[in-house]
């Protein structure tokens, strides 16, 4: 079994005073490490080393920042195969998907070192006579962000570049189920030259997140998971007087119109609904046919799904990794099991499914399901599985309807030819991020991601231009200066423009 993964705390690893959980290879369902989780004492120790680490940090020049920012870029291309590999023991996913989350991740870092151009604040000369008025952005001071198991390096990323950037200290918590890259990520941001105890790492799970979401030190939290966690990380944090963005889950609709090409939305569908096994919040696991398509389509993507190769994630050979938990297996088995008690019709089973030599793997393979009621579960919830389900309306306006009824609004795809219709669904579907023939449409890194209803609480998206927002305050200052011999009446009334 490999080493201890401890928290990563004022430049070093420290297994602090809390309890021990192991760690698991999804494809062998063995035990690979074992991790020290962080109990409220451990939280305090780290937040007080942040907040005397911060204040140094904050005043240190935006050129000098910037460098380290251009170091890590370098160190983190360096070191993609070695995280990509920890990542894929941990999560399972495939090598290759792991370095493409990497180099996502590299995106938000390349937009950190443009913070010299984003942070400039505006000036106004003589807003009134002989006063000047300008602005400033800055830091809010000891911030934490709390992420989930299905991007353990992008996702962490679109926070803490920017967060660090702007002048804040950062405690990241990231998911207890594949923690070992944040680890990485700290020793390179200390080899890139970031002081000691401005980025650090404290691993856990609900006693960890309740503590930092509680702390009085802590002036902001950014949370990325399913959607009870992410209402009860706003309803706390918020309780607790902090800044809050909560992203949560999603159940991503993809609309396929008359008019579109079968063959090249059926591939784009498969790859959004069995990459990495779906536990992608960009998933697409529903698609919604328009017309009398719905038997080409279901032909067609059932195609797709079946030539997928299921197999461990260190294996070039597989399409698709086992699914991270033993529960999570489990869950798409029983919501295949549901849906078809209901009247649904199974078109490609993924049940029964076993990968020879992986027996004790969390494998599940790929499931396309139809004719299901909009109101069954396995439709309406989020299965975070590699299960499709695949419902049949007449016209654009229902498909529209059907989207708008989801509590869930993070990402959508319309599949067709038609300017008309792809314009129409931009401007009408309740929905944050939405794809043009597009299944996965994750923003770059110098735009910003996030989702709307249950899919985010709070004000700002992640990262990009709205990360540099939630990750600092403005100061707006007026300036005179009145000659030494100057004399100006002193008014009681409102200051007015003159
Ligand atoms: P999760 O909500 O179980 O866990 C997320 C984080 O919360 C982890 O760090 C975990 O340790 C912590 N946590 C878990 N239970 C907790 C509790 N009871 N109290 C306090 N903290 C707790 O999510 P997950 O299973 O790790 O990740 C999958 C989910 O994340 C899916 O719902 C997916 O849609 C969502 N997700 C959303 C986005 C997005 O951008 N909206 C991105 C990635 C993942």
């Amino acid at each position: 079994m490999g080493h201890d993964v401890k928290h990563w705390i004022d430049g070093r690893e420290e297994a602090g005073t809390g309890s021990t959980q192991p760690i698991l290879n999804p494809a062998t369902g063995e035990q690979i490490r074992t991790l020290h989780l962080g109990d409220a004492a451990t939280v305090d120790r780290a937040v007080q080393i942040a907040t005397v680490a911060q204040r140094e940090w904050a005043k240190v020049s935006l050129a000098k920042r910037t460098q380290i920012f251009y170091r890590m870029r370098e160190l983190m291309i360096a070191a993609t195969d070695e995280i990509a590999t920890v990542i894929s023991q941990e999560h399972g996913k495939t090598v290759g998907d792991a370095k493409g989350e990497i180099a996502r991740g590299i995106e938000t870092l390349e937009f950190a070192t443009s913070i010299t151009q984003d942070l400039k604040g505006g000036f106004s000369e003589n807003v009134s006579t002989g006063v000047d008025a300008h602005t400033m952005r800055q830091p809010l001071g000891v911030v934490a962000g709390i992420t989930p198991f299905n991007f353990p390096a992008m996702v962490p990323f679109w926070m803490h570049p920017i967060a660090l950037a702007t002048g804040n200290a950062f405690l990241l918590k990231p998911s207890e189920r594949d923690p070992s890259a944040s680890n990485i990520v700290a020793r390179l941001y200390q080899e890139a030259g970031l002081p000691d105890g401005v980025f650090q790492v404290i691993h856990g799970g609900k006693e960890t997140v309740d503590a930092l979401c509680t702390h009085d030190d802590i002036s902001a939290v950014s949370f990325v998971g399913s959607t009870p966690i992410a209402k009860h990380v706003h309803a706390t944090a918020s309780a607790a007087g902090k800044r809050v963005q909560a992203l949560g889950g999603a159940n991503n609709h993809a609309v396929v119109m008359p008019d579109a090409n079968i063959e090249f939305a059926a591939g784009q569908v498969a790859s959004g609904a069995f990459g990495s096994a779906g536990e992608r919040c960009m998933a697409v696991p529903v698609a919604v046919t328009v017309g009398d398509i719905h038997e080409e389509f279901l032909a067609a993507i059932q195609a797709e799904a079946e030539k997928l190769v299921v197999g461990p994630g260190d294996d070039e050979n597989t399409d698709m990794p086992p699914v991270i938990t033993q529960d999570a297996r489990d869950r798409v088995i029983r919501m295949t099991d549901e849906a078809e008690q209901a009247g649904g019709r199974v078109v490609v089973d993924g049940r029964g499914l076993t990968v020879k030599g992986f027996e004790n793997g969390n494998f599940v393979g790929p499931t396309v399901i139809t004719d299901l009621d909009p109101s069954h579960a396995t439709y309406t919830d989020e299965v975070f599985g590699p299960l499709l389900v695949v419902m049949a309306v007449d016209n654009f306006d229902e498909a529209l309807e059907l989207v708008n009824s989801s509590p869930f609004g993070n990402g959508t795809a319309i599949f067709t030819d038609s300017g008309h219709y792809a314009r129409r669904y931009q401007e009408e579907v309740e929905v944050g991020m939405i794809g043009i023939n597009v299944p996965i449409p994750t923003p770059v890194g110098y735009y910003s991601f996030g989702g709307w209803k249950d899919s985010l609480f709070g004000e700002h998206h992640a990262h990009g231009p709205e990360g540099l927002s939630f990750y600092t305050k403005q100061k707006a200052v007026t300036t005179r200066w009145p000659a030494q011999n100057e004399t100006v009446e002193a008014s009681m009334s409102f200051p007015t423009h003159d």
